[in-house]
């Protein structure tokens, strides 16, 4: 009489459920403002995106985010490699720094 494991694939099954939320939640993450290249962030100055970085949180747990490392990319394009303090997950954001020119 075979015994079924009742617990065994309903642990999978929840472990497949967890998989496909944190996927969701990756890709929505990168259709936000600042997620992906196409959509920076714009700031008017360097110093705004650390305080804008403050304000966000990790689409997976809310943790706050820890900046890894600053980069430029060009064209005031200034990406900004994060790890999220809670859960560790990478995640790159994208700023640009459009001066706002008087007149
Ligand atoms: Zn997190």
């Amino acid at each position: 009489m075979g015994k079924k494991r009742p617990e065994r694939t309903e642990r999978r099954a929840r472990e497949r459920a967890v998989r496909d939320l944190v996927r969701d939640r990756e890709k929505l993450a990168k259709l936000s403002p600042g997620g992906a290249a196409e959509r920076p962030i714009t700031v008017p100055s360097s110093a705004v995106i650390e305080v804008r970085i403050h304000g966000m949180t990790c689409p997976q747990c809310e943790g706050r985010y820890k900046i890894v490392d600053h980069r430029s990319a060009g064209q005031g394009m200034r990406p900004v490699d994060v790890r999220c303090d809670r859960c560790g997950t990478p995640r790159t954001l994208w700023f640009k720094i459009v001066e706002d020119l008087p007149n």
